[in-house]
């Protein structure tokens, strides 16, 4: 298996997220390995990302240069909207990660939403010093595992079925 020549790890929500779906995946995007994405076969990454609700009608707002929320309410609450709560710990920790910048920015207390729209359900999202550490670890493990040689082995999941790196993985 090729990799381009490594940079240091980038650690970003979309990172964090990959963490809790699947370390492997994290390592494959990475190290830059992309598979096509065939009719039937679906990334892992867009159940990270919401794919069906239109992003033209949310106004998406930078947390620095690499993260993006959906949106910021009038009251100044955090929002990302997704497809399903499949990956609800994802989802929460991302949100996690963004309040953790802010806060590193010296805007803490800030407070996050995801918003489910299909399943009419939102989850709230602070940030306690138990989370604040969880983020911590999930960074330094984001590092971790992205600077290791080759993808961490884990466990077939369920997910893996609809995964693109399926055959890459399982064949
Ligand atoms: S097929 Fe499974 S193990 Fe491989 S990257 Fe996808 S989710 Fe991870």
């Amino acid at each position: 298996m090729q990799t381009e020549e490594r940079t240091p790890a980038r650690v970003t929500g979309t990172t964090i997220g990959y963490l809790y779906v699947c370390p492997r995946e994290l390592w494959f995007f990475q190290n830059h390995i992309e598979m096509e994405h065939t009719s039937d076969l679906v990334s892992m990454g867009k159940l990270l990302h919401e794919e069906s609700y239109n992003r033209e009608k949310r106004k998406e707002r930078p947390i620095d240069e690499r993260n993006l929320v959906d949106f910021i309410d009038k009251d100044g609450i955090l929002h990302d909207v997704k497809s399903s709560p499949s990956m609800q710990k994802a989802h929460e920790m991302q949100m996690l990660y963004y309040l953790y910048l802010l806060k590193q920015k010296g805007a803490p207390n800030r407070k996050g939403v995801i918003n489910y729209p299909r399943q009419r359900r939102t989850v709230e999202v602070e940030l306690t010093p138990e989370q604040e550490h969880e983020v911590e670890e999930a960074i330094q493990e984001v590092k971790r595992i992205s600077d290791l040689p080759t993808p961490p082995d884990i466990a077939f999941m369920k997910i893996c079925k609809s995964c693109s790196y399926m055959e890459l993985c399982w064949s």
